[in-house]
C-alpha cells in the first residue's frame, strides 16, 4: 500500500476565545453558583487547564428548575409552534455560522480529532435543530393525537463522548414540543454546552427555556433527586442509569435511558470486503471507540477471517494518532485519565484470559492520555473483553460459520443498542435484522446517524428513543 508523508496541518485555535472562568447558565444569564464551587476542565491531549467552570449544587438546581418551570408555563408552551420553530431554525443557523469555533472547542475539551468534530459532531448538531424546528408547527399531525400538549420541564444528563451532539439530541426535540430544559453536561467536557448557551443568547431564546448546569455526578444526582421534573433523559453508563431508574421508581417523572453497548459488527464471506474493512475501522476507532453503539465485537465468517484480519491490520498501520487539532489525525486522545485506566485494565484482562493482542507500531505523545488502536484475536465469548463495554479503541474479534451462529453470538450480550451486517444479499440483511436484538441495525455501513432516524436500545442498553418522530413522543403529554 502506498504511504504518504504528512506535514502537520493544525487547525488554528485563534477562532476560539476561551474565558478564564465560566458561570452557570440560568434564566438566560451566566451566574455564579449559590452553593457550589468550581472545577477545572483540561485538554486531554496536553493536560493543559482550559478554564475554570462553576459546579452547581442543589440550590442552583432549584433555581434552574424554577426558571425552566416559569418559562415553560408563561412563555414557551403558550407560544405558537411556528414561532418556537423560528427560534430553533435560528439556533441551527448560528451553529452553522459558528461551526469552526464549536469544532475547535470540542476537540480541545474532549480530545476528539478535528476531522470528526468538524465533519460529524457539529453538522449533526445543527441538523438536529433544523429537523426538530420543522416539527414545531406540525405536532398536531405527528400521530400523537389532534393537539398533543408539551410534557413540561425536562432534566437532561449527558456524557462526555459527544458533548455538543448529545446536547442537541436532548434539547432540540424537547424545545420543539414546548417543553423546557435543565441540561447537565459531563464534568470533563462542559465547554461546548456553554458556547451553546451563548448561542441561545445570540438567538434571543427566551430566558429560562434552556438552563445549563455544569458540575459533577453529584450535580446530576441533585437534579434527579428533585421530584418535580416531568421527565429525566439520561445518556451514560448502565450503572448510573440503573441508579436513576431506582430513584425515580414510583414517581410521576417520565424516564428515558440511553446506556452502554457491546455491538456486533458481522462480516459475511460475500461482503464487499474493502468496504467492510472501512466499516470495521469506522465502527470501533471512530471517536477513539468512545461510542455507545461502537462495533466493538467483530464477528467475521471463518472462511474469510484470515484475509479480513490481514487487510484490517494493514489499514490500522495507516491510522494517524496524535494532536486532535491536526486535520490529518484519525485517532485523538482518550477523554480522561480515568477512562484510560479503565481501557488499560480491560485490555490487560484480555491478555490474561488468553486472547492475542495486536497494535500497529505508533508513537504515543508524552503528555496527555492515549491508547493505540488495538485488536484482540482468539477471543472467547466468556472473556471480559467480549462481554464488557471497553469504551476505547479496542476491537475483540470472534469468528462464526453459519448465519445462525452469527445471530447467537451477536445476541450473547446483556446489551442491545446496535449491530452491523455486511453482505451483498438483501435477503440475508433482512433475515439478520429480524433476529438481532438491537435498537439499530446497520447494513453495509456503521455509525451512521441521521436526525430523522430513531435511536435507542433494548435490555441493559436502556429504553426510549431519541431522534425522528419517535423522539418527540418523549416530550409530549400524549
Ligand atoms: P456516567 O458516570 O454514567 O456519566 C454520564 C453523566 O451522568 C455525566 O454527566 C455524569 O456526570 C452524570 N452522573 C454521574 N453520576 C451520576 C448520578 N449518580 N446521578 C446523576 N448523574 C450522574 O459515565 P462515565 O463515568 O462518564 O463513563 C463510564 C462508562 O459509561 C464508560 O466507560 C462507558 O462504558 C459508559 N458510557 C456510555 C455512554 C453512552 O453514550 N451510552 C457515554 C459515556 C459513557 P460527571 O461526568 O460529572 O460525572
Ligand atoms: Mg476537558
Amino acid at each position: 500500500m502506498a504511504r504518504f508523508e504528512y506535514a502537520p496541518a493544525p487547525e488554528s485555535r485563534a477562532v476560539v476565545s476561551l474565558r478564564s472562568s465560566y458561570g452557570l447558565f440560568i434564566d438566560g444569564a451566566f451566574v455564579e453558583p449559590v452553593d457550589g464551587g468550581s472545577f477545572n476542565t483540561i485538554s486531554p491531549a496536553t493536560e493543559e487547564v482550559l478554564a475554570e467552570v462553576a459546579l452547581a449544587g442543589a440550590g442552583d438546581v432549584e433555581r434552574a428548575v424554577a426558571a425552566a418551570r416559569r418559562a415553560q408555563r408563561e412563555v414557551w408552551a403558550p407560544m405558537p409552534g411556528a414561532e418556537r420553530g423560528k427560534y430553533l431554525f435560528r439556533v441551527a443557523r448560528i451553529i452553522q455560522e459558528r461551526a469552526r469555533e464549536l469544532a475547535v472547542l470540542e476537540s480541545l475539551d474532549n480530545g476528539k480529532p478535528i476531522r470528526e468534530s468538524r465533519d460529524v459532531d457539529v453538522p449533526l448538531a445543527a441538523a438536529h435543530f433544523f429537523y426538530y424546528a420543522g416539527w414545531a408547527d406540525k405536532l398536531d399531525y405527528a400521530g400523537f393525537g389532534p393537539a398533543p400538549r408539551p410534557l413540561g420541564v425536562a432534566g437532561q444528563i449527558i456524557p462526555w463522548n459527544f458533548p455538543l451532539l448529545m446536547a442537541a439530541w436532548k434539547l432540540a426535540p424537547a424545545l420543539a414540543t414546548g417543553s423546557t430544559c435543565v441540561l447537565k453536561p459531563a464534568e470533563t467536557t462542559p465547554l461546548s454546552a456553554l458556547l451553546l448557551a451563548e448561542i441561545f443568547q445570540q438567538a434571543e431564546l427566551p430566558p429560562g427555556v434552556v438552563n445549563i448546569l455544569t458540575g459533577d455526578g453529584a450535580t446530576g444526582a441533585a437534579l434527579v433527586a428533585r421530584r418535580d421534573l416531568d421527565k429525566v433523559a439520561f445518556t451514560g453508563s448502565t450503572e448510573v442509569g440503573k441508579a436513576i431508574q431506582r430513584e425515580l421508581a414510583g414517581t410521576r417523572t417520565r424516564l428515558s435511558l440511553e446506556l452502554g453497548g457491546k455491538a456486533a459488527n458481522i462480516v459475511f464471506e460475500d461482503a464487499p470486503l474493502s468496504q467492510a474493512i472501512e466499516g470495521i475501522v469506522n465502527g470501533i476507532f471512530f471517536n477513539q471507540g468512545h461510542v455507545c453503539c461502537a462495533g466493538s465485537r467483530l464477528l467475521v465468517q471463518e472462511s474469510v477471517a484470515e484475509g479480513v484480519l490481514d487487510a484490517l491490520k494493514e489499514r490500522l498501520g495507516t491510522l494517524r494518532l496524535g494532536d486532535p487539532l491536526d486535520k490529518n489525525t484519525d485517532i485523538g486522545a482518550i477523554n480522561s485519565g480515568r477512562q484510560l485506566d479503565k481501557i488499560v485494565e480491560l485490555a490487560a484482562s484480555g491478555e490474561r484470559e488468553g486472547a492475542e493482542r495486536w497494535s500497529p507500531s505508533c508513537a504515543i505523545p508524552e503528555r496527555g492520555y492515549w491508547f493505540p488502536p488495538t485488536i484482540f484475536t482468539g477471543v472467547a465469548p466468556s472473556q471480559r473483553i467480549a462481554r464488557e463495554e471497553i469504551f476505547g479503541p479496542v476491537l475483540s474479534v470472534l469468528t462464526f460459520r453459519t448465519p445462525d451462529e452469527a445471530v447467537q453470538k451477536a445476541n450473547n450480550t446483556t446489551y442491545g443498542l446496535s449491530a452491523g451486517v455486511w453482505t451483498e444479499k438483501g435477503s440475508r440483511i433482512l433475515w439478520m435484522a429480524d433476529r438481532l436484538r438491537a435498537g439499530v441495525v446497520w447494513a453495509n455501513t456503521f455509525n451512521r446517524f441521521d436526525p430523522t432516524s430513531p435511536f435507542g436500545g433494548y435490555r441493559e442498553s436502556g429504553f426510549g428513543r431519541e431522534g425522528g418522530r419517535h423522539g418527540l413522543e418523549e416530550y409530549l403529554d400524549a
